[in-house]
């Protein structure tokens, strides 16, 4: 059977996309590194993997009947992943209303028999890739205010070069 490969992601406004382009310009100066195009910048809430392609059906579905609590986050500082070269943005602590998002949502997802990650969950938007300095600016640009209230389901394809990422299906924004 096919899979798709499956992420739940928060997507910023073009304003907020562009403003998190111009930290990745800034970091590109230190760390070198190929910048994420804008259109592609997304925190993830959680990374399916691949899943059969009847249970991506089943979970594009029953997205629009998910209601995110909204709340709000900060992109505040730099960070490094150095094993996979990436330079990232995110909040300097990981706030409870975004982690009872990620928790709530694997608590949804472990009913269609998904395993929750083992890992703390990380929120980050990965700014550069294959960055050759692995330290990033000790200075990040000014603090970006981040509201959210919904969160998108994306399929990503690979392709000779990278991924595409395709929207799926998005949760529905509280009513008032
Ligand atoms: P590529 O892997 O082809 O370079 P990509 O990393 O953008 O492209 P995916 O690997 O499909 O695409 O990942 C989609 C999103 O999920 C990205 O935000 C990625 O950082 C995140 N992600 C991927 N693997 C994991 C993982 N094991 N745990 C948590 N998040 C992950
Ligand atoms: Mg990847």
């Amino acid at each position: 059977m096919s899979t798709v490969r499956l992420f739940f992601a928060l997507w910023p406004s073009p304003p907020l996309a562009a403003s998190l382009a111009g930290w990745a310009q800034q970091a590109r100066l230190t760390c070198g590194g190929r910048a994420m195009r804008t259109e592609t910048l997304h925190l993830t809430l959680a990374f399916l993997g691949p899943v059969d392609a009847a249970l991506a059906d089943e979970l594009a579905a029953a997205t629009p009947e998910r209601r995110l609590a909204p709340g709000q986050t900060a992109m505040e500082r730099y960070g490094v992943f150095g094993r996979q070269r990436i330079l990232w943005a995110g909040p300097a602590e990981t706030p409870a209303g975004l982690q009872a998002a990620h928790d709530d949502l694997w608590q949804w997802l472990s009913g269609y028999g998904l395993a929750p990650p083992t890992q703390p969950f990380r929120p980050h938007v990965t700014l550069l890739r294959n960055i050759t300095h692995a330290h990033p600016p000790e200075e990040a640009p000014a603090l970006l205010p981040w509201q959210y209230d919904r969160m998108v389901l994306v399929a990503s394809e690979s392709l000779t070069g990278g991924s595409r990422y395709r929207m799926v299906a998005q949760s529905r924004p509280r009513d008032g």
